[in-house]
């Protein structure tokens, strides 16, 4: 089958990021991550006899226009689209016109997160024909081969559609990908990775996906829907032979190690990080972990092995609305990550999320004068979304907490809960407040510029990012 999979632009030249249960604005890092569900899931394609094109718009600053004409050359037989919350009214948009263009020759796919909950409306828009529910790799193989060979699509585990009358048929579910080995390493020649770009120095980086599934069951989290809650891991042979293909193919030694949560198995994280010095890899990575997954051992590991900054997800700094979201950790163990992860030499990132139910200004508050006591590098804080497949959805939905079903809002410098103690506005109002506190405190420029800038051309690279990281703000 002549395939295409699509990251669709824009109509307002808003550049989102779409991978898994991250949907964000360019601006909130001021950088695109390098797509590699869609990488990855061109090269199973690809490798099963398919020719697969790949465009991933945002990246490359392609426009609608320039989509829609490339797509007439190409003339694919099946469109995969990656979707997201926020995009989802344009990634619709961009399949009508994809349907209306092809004379509906093409068949329209959509993947991602947004639609694995939300596919019996999305299947009511004429111009989508098939929904993947979850993991989209081997599902998207499996129907591409049921399309081509005619045969019955009941069979395809992961999917959902309308049958011939308008009747919603939804297949197994699909087991989860036991044996990562099994998914190909991504060929990122499908793609220009000049187009993915740290913010700080502008060197080039590529995502890795080391593990997937997360046990937890924080309630504002949807990575579940994507990846399920089994953890599961790549060996460590597949995960360095990937990185010196990386190094050696595309020249790029800049990675950020893609998991919903790198440090869940410590006996991995130390055999990976020994087998990474052993192979004489000189490269620079990132992560993230659960502030409770983290001893000095593990975080002097990664130092040494190439890691220069953690991510931790801090959520709040009060501990009853830790409690309320189902996060299972403590300030004290926030308090404790943070140190060690700063004692091997670690930079490290918060990620704070303000505007949960029960949050009050006091509770926000809390959470301000408790970020301020962390030796944090980088702290992000985020309004909460109720993304579709979140507790904090359901709870949203059946106590009338929303403001809005425009999905385009549902982002995280966006709040849209109004609870009867605090409202939306007054939320974002704060959060814009304590990101500015935070982004320009004297202290905090000089510290990023002298632990992240080593020459003019990296000064310039974070110059400009600037306006776009404020827009967001
Ligand atoms: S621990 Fe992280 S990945 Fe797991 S459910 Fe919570 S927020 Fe999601």
């Amino acid at each position: 089958m002549n395939i295409l999979i699509l990251n669709p632009p824009q109509r307002d030249n808003i550049i989102m990021v779409k991978e898994g249960r991250c949907m964000q604005r360019k601006g909130a890092w001021g950088y695109i991550m390098s797509p590699i569900t869609i990488v990855t899931m061109g090269t199973l394609l690809r490798n099963n006899g398919h020719i697969v094109t790949i465009k991933d718009c945002p990246a490359s600053g392609t426009s609608f226009s320039e989509m829609l004409a490339s797509i007439a050359l190409i003339a694919p037989d099946i469109v995969y689209i990656n979707t997201s919350t926020p995009t989802i009214d344009d990634d619709i948009y961009a399949a009508k016109c994809i349907k209306k263009q092809n004379n509906h020759s093409a068949i329209i796919v959509l993947f991602g997160i947004h639609p694995s909950c939300q596919y019996p409306t999305l299947l009511t828009e004429n111009c989508v024909d098939f929904c993947i529910i979850g993991e989209p790799e081997y599902t998207a193989l499996d129907l591409a081969a049921s399309i081509k060979l005619k045969s019955n699509l009941n069979s395809v585990a992961g999917i959902a559609f309308l049958d011939n009358s308008e009747k919603l048929v939804v297949t197994t579910a699909r087991e989860p990908i036991i044996n990562m080995d099994n998914l190909p390493m991504p060929d990122w020649s499908f793609i220009d990775t000049g187009n993915y770009r740290l913010p700080l120095n502008n060197e080039k980086f590529l995502l890795v996906n080391t593990n997937r599934g997360c046990p937890y069951r924080c309630t504002f989290c949807n990575a579940y829907v994507y990846y399920g809650r089994t953890p599961r891991r790549r060996s460590v042979a597949t995960i360095i032979q990937e990185l010196k293909n990386n190094v050696e193919l595309f020249g790029i030694t800049n990675f950020m190690f893609w998991a919903e949560e790198f440090i869940l198995d410590k006996k991995f994280v130390l055999e990976l990080c020994h087998a990474i010095i052993n192979a004489g890899l000189s490269i620079k990575w990132v992560c993230n972990s659960r502030v409770d997954a983290v001893d000095p051992e593990t975080m002097t590991a990664i130092r040494r092995a190439g890691c220069w900054n953690i991510a931790f997800g801090i959520e709040s700094g009060n501990q009853s609305i830790l409690n309320m979201i189902n996060k299972k950790i403590t300030l004290d163990q926030i308090r404790h990550a943070v140190s060690i992860a700063k004692n091997a030499g670690l930079q490290v990132t918060g990620h704070v999320i303000i505007g949960f139910p029960n949050e009050t200004r006091e509770t926000i508050s809390n959470t301000e004068q408790f970020v301020k006591s962390l030796a944090l590098d980088f702290v992000q804080y985020y309004c909460a979304i109720p993304y579709p497949g979140t507790q904090l959805y359901t709870d949203a939905i059946n106590n009338n907490w929303l403001t809005t079903t425009d999905w385009r809002q549902f982002e995280h410098n966006i709040s849209v809960l109004n609870y009867p103690q605090i409202k939306a506005k007054e939320i974002m109002k704060i959060r814009r407040q304590l990101m500015l506190k935070w982004y320009l405190s004297p202290k905090k420029v000089i510290n990023t510029l002298i632990n992240n800038i080593s020459q003019p051309s990296d000064l310039f690279a974070f110059i400009s990012k600037i306006p776009g990281f404020l827009r967001w703000i």
